[in-house]
C-alpha cells in the first residue's frame, strides 16, 4: 500500500497558461522524474469535438453494419458477446428491469458522459448479466460512432506491465492507448492479487482516462465496498468525479445508486 499512497499524495495542482484560452488549473502526476500536467480543458474539449465530428463522418462514409462489425473486432469484444445488445437483455424481475434501465440511461447519455467523464460500476454475482449489459452499452455507443474497448482487468494490467522493461516511454504509451477509446470496459475487477504494483497500474489507467474525460465501466463480483477498497480511495475518487454510478446486480434487495 505504501507505494500507492506515496504516489497518490504527490498529485500536484498549478495554474498554467494556455496560449489560446488563458489561465487554467492543471493537475500534475509524477511520471518518473518528471511531472505530467493535464492539458488546457478548453483545448481538450475542442479536440474531443473535432474527433467526434471525424468519427461521425467516418460512420456515414462506411455505412452502419460493416463498421459496427469492424468496431466490435477493434473493441476486442469476445465473439460470444457480440450479439448481446440492450435489446436482447431479458429483464424479468424488477431488479433486472432496474439494471436494464440504468444501463439504457447510461448509453442514452453517453455523449454527456464524454463531457463529464461519468463512470459506471457493475457489481454482483457471476451470471447475473453484468457483462451483457456493459457490452450492450458499448454496442449502442459504437453504433453512434464512438469507440469502445473491452478487456479483463488482468489483461489491462498485463498490457501495461509488459512494457516495463522497455522503459517509461512505452509504458506511458500503453496507458495512453487504454485512455484513448471513448469507452473502456474492465471486466473481473478484484480477481487480481491486489498487489501494490497492480493497484498502481490500475490507478494510472483510471487517472489517464479521468484526465481525458473518458468514461469507464468496471465489472466486479465484489460488492461496491469491496471494489472501493480494492481500487483504493483515490482511484475511487477519480471514478466518482464525473458523477459515477453503480448498478448492483442483487436481485434480492434491488439496490443501486451512488458509489
Ligand atoms: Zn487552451
Amino acid at each position: 500500500m505504501s507505494t500507492v499512497t506515496s504516489l497518490l499524495s504527490k498529485i500536484l495542482t498549478d495554474t498554467k497558461v494556455c496560449d489560446m484560452h488563458g489561465e487554467f488549473e492543471a493537475t500534475g502526476v509524477p511520471v518518473g522524474e518528471k511531472t505530467r500536467w493535464s492539458p488546457c480543458p478548453d483545448c481538450e474539449a475542442e479536440r474531443i469535438e473535432r474527433s467526434r465530428e471525424r468519427r461521425h463522418r467516418k460512420l456515414i462514409d462506411h455505412g452502419g453494419q460493416v463498421r459496427l462489425e469492424r468496431a466490435m473486432e477493434q473493441a476486442a469484444i469476445p465473439k460470444r458477446y457480440r450479439t448481446r445488445t440492450l435489446d436482447t437483455y431479458n429483464a424479468q424481475t424488477s431488479g433486472q428491469k432496474r439494471a436494464l434501465s440504468s444501463a439504457k440511461r447510461f448509453a442514452d447519455s453517453f455523449e454527456d458522459a464524454l463531457d463529464t467523464g461519468a463512470n459506471l460500476i457493475m457489481t454482483g454475482r457471476p451470471g447475473t448479466g453484468k457483462t451483457h449489459l456493459a457490452i450492450g452499452i458499448a454496442h449502442q455507443a459504437m453504433r453512434e460512432g464512438y469507440t469502445a474497448m473491452f478487456m479483463t482487468t488482468m489483461n489491462a494490467i498485463r498490457v501495461v506491465r509488459e512494457t516495463y522493461r522497455n522503459g517509461e516511454k512505452t509504458e506511458r504509451k500503453a496507458i495512453q492507448q487504454l485512455a484513448e477509446p471513448d469507452l473502456l470496459i474492465l471486466d473481473e475487477v478484484g480477481v487480481q492479487m491486489g498487489t501494490d504494483s497492480e493497484r498502481k497500474i490500475l490507478f494510472e489507467i483510471i487517472n489517464a482516462r479521468y484526465e481525458n474525460m473518458r468514461p469507464m465501466i468496471l465489472i466486479s463480483n465484489l460488492d461496491v465496498e469491496g471494489v472501493r477498497s480494492f481500487l483504493g480511495e483515490r482511484a475511487t475518487d477519480r471514478l466518482r468525479e464525473g458523477g459515477g454510478r453503480a448498478i448492483i446486480f442483487d436481485w434480492d434487495s434491488h439496490r443501486g445508486g451512488e458509489f
